[in-house]
C-alpha cells in the first residue's frame, strides 16, 4: 500500500520533466484535455445559472458548448487528430459567434465576452503552429477579423433582428480593443519564429531513421599503456542538404521532443549489431563498447526489455557494455533509476557518469548507485595547465574516485603532455584527440587489427 502511494506520489513529482520531454503530439493532446475539462466546467456553470435567470435560448447555447467540450476530450485520445482539429477549432469560433449574438441580458459584461476569441485567435497562433498553413496562419488571422468586426460593431441578435451597438466614443474603445489584440498576435507569429529552426530539425530529424541518415562512430578509448580496452559510440547525422549536423545541436532536440527514445534505440540496436559484425571477423572479444544513455531513454518503461532482447538476439555478452549517464539522470526517480543501474550491473554491464566536473559533481550522491567509471569532461581537462583550481578539481576527484574504487577516464586529451600529467596523477582510463577522433566504422576497425597484433 505505502510502495503504491510512494510510486504515484514520484510519479506526480517527475510529472513537469515527464511533460517537458514529450514529443509535440502529446503536448498538443494535453492542451486540447484542458481546454475539454475547462469547456466542461465553465459550460455547466454557465447553463445552470442561465436556465434558473430563465434564458433558456442562452442556456441551450452554454448546453452546446458544453457537449462541445465533451467532443475535445474524446478528440484528444483519437487517431486523425487533425481531422478532428478542424472540426474542434470552427465549431468553438461558430459557438462564441452565437454567444455574441445571443447572450445579450447585460451590458458592461457583454465586452468582456470578447476575451473568448482573444484566447482563441492567441491560442490558435501558438498551439497549432505545426499543424497545416490553413490552420497555423489563416485560422488566427480569420478570428482576428471576427473579432474587429464585432467590437467595432457590437453586433446583436435581439428581438428577431440584427442591432448594432456601436459603442460611444468608438475610436477609442476600438483601437484600444485592436492594437493589444493584434500585437498580442503578431508576438505570438514573432515567437513561433523563434522556435522554428528547432522545430526544423524536431521535424527532420523524426524521419532521419526511416531515411538512413543517422551513422554511428567509434572513438578509441586506451588505458594508461595506450593500449585499446574500447570504443565510445557518438552518433551522428548525416542531413542530404545541410551535411553533417553536430550532435551537440540535435540531441538536446531528440531530448526535448522525446524522439531520443527512438535515436537511443537505434543506437543501441546498432552498436550490438557493429560489435557482433567486428566478433565474427577479429575474435577481440575484449572491447568495451561505451554506449551514451539519456535520462529520458532510462526510465522508459521499456528500455530494459528491448535493450535485453538486443542483446541477446546478436549474441552479446552484457559485459561487453558500458553505459554512459550524465549526473542529471539521478534529478529523475532515483528509485527506478537505481533499480535499472543495478538490473544491468548484476549482469555485467559497466556504468560510468558522463561529464563529471561540470554539474552539481557530487562524489557522495553517486555512491548510492552502482556506478563502475567517473568520466571527468573535456572541457575541465583542458583547463589543468591554464587553471590551477581545474588542475585541483581534477586532482582531487582522481584521488576521492579512486579511493571509492571508481575508475577515473579523462577525455579531451589532445596531447602526450595532457596524458602523462594525468596517468602520474592516477588516472586509469583515456579518450582524446591525441589518440583518435572519433571514426567511421571502417577506420575503427583498422585500430581493432592493430590491437589485435
Ligand atoms: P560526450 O558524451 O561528452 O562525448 C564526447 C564528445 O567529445 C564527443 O563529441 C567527442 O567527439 C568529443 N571529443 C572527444 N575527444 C575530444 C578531444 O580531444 N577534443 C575535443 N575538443 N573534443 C573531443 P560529439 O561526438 O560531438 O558528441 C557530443 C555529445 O553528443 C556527446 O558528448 C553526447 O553527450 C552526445 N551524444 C553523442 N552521441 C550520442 C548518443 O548516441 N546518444 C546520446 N544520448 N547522446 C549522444
Ligand atoms: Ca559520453
Ligand atoms: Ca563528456
Amino acid at each position: 500500500m505505502i510502495s503504491y502511494f510512494s510510486s504515484r506520489y514520484s510519479m506526480l513529482k517527475d510529472l513537469p520533466f515527464i511533460l517537458q520531454g514529450d514529443n509535440p503530439e502529446k503536448k498538443l493532446r494535453l492542451t486540447l484535455l484542458i481546454a475539454g475539462f475547462s469547456s466542461i466546467l465553465a459550460g455547466f456553470y454557465m447553463v445552470a445559472t442561465n436556465f434558473i435567470k430563465g434564458e433558456n435560448g442562452v442556456s441551450a447555447l452554454y448546453c452546446l458548448s458544453t457537449a462541445m467540450g465533451f467532443y475535445i476530450v474524446i478528440a484528444a485520445f483519437r487517431d486523425k487528430l487533425n481531422k478532428h482539429l478542424y472540426i474542434i477549432v470552427h465549431a468553438l469560433l461558430l459557438i462564441i459567434m452565437l454567444l455574441f449574438l445571443l447572450d445579450n441580458d447585460h451590458r458592461v459584461e457583454k465586452h468582456s465576452e470578447y476575451n473568448y476569441l482573444v484566447a482563441l485567435t492567441v491560442g490558435s497562433a501558438l498551439v497549432l503552429r505545426q499543424q497545416t498553413p490553413y490552420l497555423s496562419k489563416i485560422f488566427p488571422l480569420i478570428c482576428l477579423v471576427v473579432y474587429l468586426f464585432f467590437i467595432s460593431t457590437g453586433l446583436t441578435w435581439q428581438h428577431s433582428a440584427f442591432q448594432l451597438n456601436i459603442p460611444h466614443e468608438s475610436g477609442f474603445y476600438i483601437v484600444n480593443c485592436a492594437v493589444p489584440m493584434i500585437a498580442l498576435l503578431l508576438t505570438a507569429f514573432t515567437l513561433r519564429g523563434n522556435y522554428s529552426e528547432t522545430d526544423l530539425i524536431k521535424r527532420e530529424l523524426s524521419q532521419a531513421i526511416e531515411k538512413n541518415q543517422l551513422e554511428l562512430y567509434y572513438q578509441p578509448q586506451v588505458d594508461s599503456n595506450k593500449k585499446l580496452i574500447g570504443f565510445e559510440a557518438l552518433l551522428r547525422w548525416k542531413h542530404p542538404v545541410k551535411g553533417f549536423i553536430s550532435p551537440e545541436v540535435f540531441i538536446p532536440v531528440a531530448e526535448k521532443s522525446g524522439l531520443i527514445i527512438d535515436i537511443g534505440k537505434w543506437v543501441m540496436e546498432h552498436t550490438l549489431q557493429q560489435i557482433a559484425e567486428w566478433d565474427r571477423g577479429q575474435h577481440l572479444s575484449d572491447l568495451v563498447f561505451s554506449v551514451n544513455i539519456s535520462p529520458l531513454q532510462l526510465i522508459h518503461r521499456d528500455f530494459t526489455q528491448d535493450t535485453l532482447l538486443s542483446l541477446s538476439h546478436y549474441k552479446i555478452r552484457p559485459e561487453r557494455l558500458k553505459f554512459e549517464i550524465t549526473e542529471t539522470t539521478f534529478v529523475y526517480d532515483q528509485k527506478r533509476i537505481g533499480d535499472v543501474i543495478s538490473h544491468f550491473s548484476q549482469l555485467g554491464v559497466k556504468w560510468a557518469i558522463d561529464d563529471f566536473g561540470v554539474g552539481y559533481s557530487s562524489l557522495k550522491s553517486i555512491s548510492d548507485f552502482a556506478i563502475d567509471d567517473i568520466k571527468i569532461d573535456k572541457s575541465l581537462i583542458m583547463q589543468i595547465f591554464k587553471n590551477e583550481s581545474s588542475a585541483i578539481v581534477v586532482q582531487k576527484t582522481i584521488e576521492l574516485s579512486r579511493e571509492m574504487g571508481l575508475n577515473v577516464l579523462a577525455e579531451g586529451i589532445e596531447s602526450e603532455e595532457y596524458f602523462t600529467y594525468l596517468r602520474d596523477k592516477g588516472c586509469h582510463l583515456f579518450q582524446g584527440y591525441h589518440f583518435a577522433r572519433p571514426l567511421p566504422p571502417a577506420d575503427a576497425q583498422v585500430w581493432i587489427k592493430k590491437a589485435k597484433i
